[in-house]
């Protein structure tokens, strides 16, 4: 059997697919069904729908043998028991800096000031900012990050921005990219070495 995790909603959506380049489908939909696993049309293969934070856990713990998950969570998520195997050029965005229109980062940045950062991502931000010899403050949330600099919580935010528009729905603006995102194929350690001859013609079609 081999085991696919992957998250609901846009990267379900995007991997479909080229899970179907690969001869697998899948007639539930996870976003109306309840079910976890899911069938496809081939016996061999199934399906786990899990958080898209824990895609990369159930691929390192040997829940899944492969697992399509975003570079912002493996970024933050550091682990030693699986491999990247390919960018998937799905679900592309951006890992930004962001906050008030009215806030000078680029001074902020050159006079070294300390900054409150919220975000989600605090591997990612402290990463990046020590990198520049920034000292910060990490409040960390769960989501809805833009919230934070509007109640004066925090200077500024770590987050996905793909169009730009919840930013501008809230009077922020983007002030610096600190990487580019998509989705990547990872393969849990032991299933490379035990499956391989199983798993080889997925991730050549995956690459695909
Ligand atoms: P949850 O909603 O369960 O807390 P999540 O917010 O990380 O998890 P999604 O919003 O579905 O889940 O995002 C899943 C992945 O899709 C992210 O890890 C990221 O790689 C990618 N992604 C997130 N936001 C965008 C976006 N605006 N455009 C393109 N891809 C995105
Ligand atoms: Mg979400």
């Amino acid at each position: 059997m081999i085991t696919i995790a992957l998250s609901k909603g846009r990267i379900f959506k995007e991997t479909l697919p080229a899970l179907e380049a690969a001869n697998i489908s899948c007639n539930e939909d996870p976003e109306s069904s309840r079910k976890l696993i899911l069938k496809t049309n081939r016996p061999d293969v199934r399906l786990l729908i899990v958080r898209a934070s824990d895609v990369p856990t159930y691929v390192e713990c040997g829940g899944a043998d492969l697992g399509i998950a975003g570079k912002d969570v493996l970024d933050e998520f550091s682990s030693n028991n699986l491999f990247q195997l390919a960018d998937l050029k799905i679900a592309k965005c951006k890992m930004m800096v962001a906050g008030p229109k009215n806030f000078d980062y680029e001074k902020a940045i050159n006079q070294k000031e300390r900054l409150k950062v919220a975000t989600k991502y605090t591997k990612i931000s402290k990463d990046f900012f020590s990198k520049k010899g920034i000292h910060i403050d990490l409040i960390k949330l769960y989501g809805s990050m833009e919230l934070a600099p509007l109640v004066e919580m925090s200077d500024l935010i770590v987050d996905l921005v793909s169009s730009g528009k919840t930013l501008e729905a809230n009077n922020l603006v983007p002030y610096e990219k600190i990487s580019d995102i998509s989705s990547q194929l990872i393969v849990n350690k032991a299933s490379m070495r035990l499956k391989f001859k199983e798993l080889q013609p997925i991730i050549d079609q995956l690459k695909k």
